[in-house]
Formats: structure tokens, C-alpha cells, sequence
């Protein structure tokens, strides 16, 4: 406010100083080019009503000395020229006052729109957490008659099953295959909407991370005979227990997605972007066609049959969520017989609590 009032007092000034040269010698034209010059010091200020005041008192003092030079000597030429100089002075003053009305219009809208924009954010993310809520309680409640289904069709197994007839046992094959399926696709809802609730950031040694989780999956990785090479891995600031699960899923599905005939392959590799790190898991596997890269990350999304490859569709959603939570994307390059590399970047700033 006290810049403004200093710049409003210094025009002033230069005003009633262009005003006494113009009377002692008058500047024709240019009383109009140095006015204007003056007032293009106020382009700055905030009130739109000062450029208009502004123009009227340069009017007025434009007129004022011609009226206190006008004498015989004085010709329509001298008058024509301040009538040019007062129309230019108003014309730049209705431009500016345009151009600002303008800038402010947009600076507005893109105020509403942000605000509109953070507005649905909010939302979305209460949202969010509404549906992981639900996901959570549902998917705990629906445990129970869960629990309920397996043991009495477990009783029924143990106790019946060799006095019904082929029918009877098939059912209760079916009964009891649906409800391991069923309970396994519980749990895996379970723990998707309990990933990023440990918020507990530690520096990991991924190296030694995938030496751990070879060592777990050894039995897998010895009966499919799998070349496992990673080597260089980083040691990275994240949530463990969310690391583990995101590599393990990626490396069993490289085993178990390989081709029948091959030699399963999987290098684990990373490089250091500017804010990110990037890791790659790739496999010679079976591949995957181009139209399904997006599905796959969605929960419970399979393209297989339960008979060609187990599992319950929910691993890779596991992972999109996880690299989200570290601040990062996954993505997948594939062609079908010719191997997967999922990407993922984790973000290098999530510090430790
Ligand atoms: P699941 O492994 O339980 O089926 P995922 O969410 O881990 O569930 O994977 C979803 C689908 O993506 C799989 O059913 C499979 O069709 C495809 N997929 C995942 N990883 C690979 C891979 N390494 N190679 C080929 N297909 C893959």
C-alpha cells in the first residue's frame, strides 16, 4: 500500500512537471507522448480507477495551458495536436484498463478452477477412503460365513464322503474348491486395503531383499530350474513389508508365468533417475498381448483359466498400489511369446520417520 501511494504522489509530480515546461514551452504532440509516459508508471497497481483519474487530470492540465497560452499567435494546428494527444492519452487508458480487466478475469477463473479442482480431489480421496474402508469390512465380516461353509463342508468330507454317491462327492468337491478360492480372494482383498497403513519408511537393501525372497521362493525356483540374476540392487528409503510383497509378486509371476519348453529367465535391474528410482523385472515368459497392459493392474483381472495357472488376479493390483503409496508408477513392455519387463519407479524421498 506504501509502494502504491509513492507511485500514485511520484506521477503526480511528473505531471505538474510536464505541465510547467509545457507552459513556458509548449511541446505540442508531445505533452500527449510524455503524459502518457507517466501514466504507464500505474500499469502496476491494483485499483482500475486511478488510470481514469489519472487521464482526467492530464486532461485537464493539457487544456489548462493551452487555455493560459492562447493568444492570435496560436494556431488551430497547436490545438489539433492537444485534442490528438488528450484522444491518445484516453485510448491507452481504456486499453490498459481492458488488458487488466482481462488478466484478473483469467487470473480468477484459474483461482475457481483450482479451487474446483481441489475440491474434487478432496472428495475423490474420501472417496478412496470410504471404498478401502468397505473393502476392509466387508471383505472381513464375509470371513466368517466363510469359516462357517469350509469347516462343515470339512466335516462333511471327513465324515460322509465315502457313504454318498459320485454326485454327492463332486458337489462337495466343488464346495470345498470354491470355498479355499473364495477365502483366498478374501484375503487378498483384505490385505489390499490394508497396504498403506504401515507407514513406517526404512532404509531397505533391496540386494539383500531379493536374496531373501530367492531363498523363500526356493522350491519354486528348483522345480521350474529358474535363472534368478540381479546384482547392484540400491538400498532405498520405503515401507518393508510393502517392498517384500511388491517383489515377490512380480519374480513368482516371472516363474510362473514362463513357458513350459524354456528355460525360465528373470533379471532384476534398476538406475537412478533424478527423483526416482527405477526398477525392471524381466522375464522370457509366455508375454503378454499388447490390449491387456492396463487390465492386468485391476483387481481380480486374470486372462487365464484357474486350470492353466493358479492364482486369484489380485497380485498385480497389490503392486500398483504399493508403488503408488511410494510415490511412483508401474508399467508393463511385453510381447506375447517373447518375455515381460514390468517398470516401476519408486519415489527417492520418502524419508525415514
Ligand atoms: P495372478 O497372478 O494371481 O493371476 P496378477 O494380478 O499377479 O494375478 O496378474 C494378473 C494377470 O496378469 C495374470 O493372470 C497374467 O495373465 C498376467 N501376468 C502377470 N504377470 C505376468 C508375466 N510375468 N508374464 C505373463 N503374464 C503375466
Amino acid at each position: 500500500m506504501k509502494g502504491e501511494t509513492l507511485k500514485i504522489s511520484l506521477t503526480f509530480l511528473s505531471l505538474i512537471i510536464i505541465f510547467i515546461i509545457d507552459l513556458f514551452i509548449p511541446l505540442g504532440v508531445a505533452v500527449g507522448i510524455l503524459y502518457v509516459t507517466s501514466v504507464f508508471g500505474l500499469l502496476t497497481l491494483s485499483r482500475l480507477n486511478i488510470h481514469y483519474y489519472f487521464s482526467l487530470i492530464c486532461t485537464i492540465l493539457i487544456v489548462s495551458a493551452l487555455l493560459i497560452n492562447i493568444d492570435d499567435s496560436t494556431s488551430w494546428k497547436a490545438i489539433i495536436n492537444r485534442g490528438i494527444s488528450i484522444a491518445a492519452i484516453w485510448v491507452i487508458t481504456f486499453v490498459i484498463v481492458y488488458y487488466k480487466k482481462s488478466i484478473s478475469f483469467k487470473e480468477a477463473t484459474i483461482l475457481k478452477n483450482q479451487a474446483k479442482l481441489e475440491e474434487i480431489n478432496e472428495s475423490l480421496a474420501n472417496k478412496n477412503k470410504e471404498l478401502e474402508q468397505f473393502a476392509y469390512i466387508a471383505s472381513h465380516d464375509l470371513q466368517e460365513p466363510l469359516r462357517t461353509i469350509s469347516s462343515f463342508s470339512g466335516i462333511l468330507n471327513e465324515t460322509y464322503y465315502d457313504q454318498i454317491d459320485e454326485i454327492g462327492q463332486k458337489s462337495l468337491d466343488f464346495i470345498s474348491d470354491s470355498s479355499d478360492r473364495m477365502s483366498a480372494l478374501i484375503k487378498g482383498l483384505l490385505d489390499y486395503s490394508r497396504i498403506g497403513k504401515e507407514k513406517k519408511i526404512e532404509l531397505i537393501d533391496t540386494q539383500q531383499l531379493i536374496t531373501e525372497i530367492q531363498e523363500d521362493l526356493g522350491q519354486a525356483i528348483q522345480e521350474k530350474n529358474v535363472i534368478l540374476r540381479y546384482s547392484d540392487l540400491p538400498k532405498i528409503n520405503a515401507v518393508h513389508t510393502d517392498i517384500r510383497l511388491l517383489f515377490q509378486n512380480l519374480i513368482s509371476n516371472g516363474i510362473k508365468f514362463s513357458k513350459e519348453d524354456v528355460q525360465p529367465e528373470i533379471e532384476i535391474k534398476c538406475s537412478e533417475l533424478e527423483k526416482f528410482w527405477e526398477f525392471s523385472v524381466a522375464d522370457n515368459g509366455i508375454g503378454i498381448d499388447e490390449k491387456y497392459f492396463e487390465k492386468i493392474f485391476i483387481i481380480f483381472q486374470r486372462l487365464h483359466a484357474k486350470t492353466e495357472f493358479e492364482g486369484t488376479g489380485i497380485g498385480l493390483s497389490h503392486c500398483q498400489k504399493i508403488v503408488r503409496e511410494h510415490g511412483g508408477e508401474i508399467w508393463v513392455n511385453s510381447k506375447v511369446n517373447e518375455g515381460s519387463t514390468f517398470k516401476f519407479t519408486l519415489y527417492k524421498g520418502n524419508s525415514i520417520a
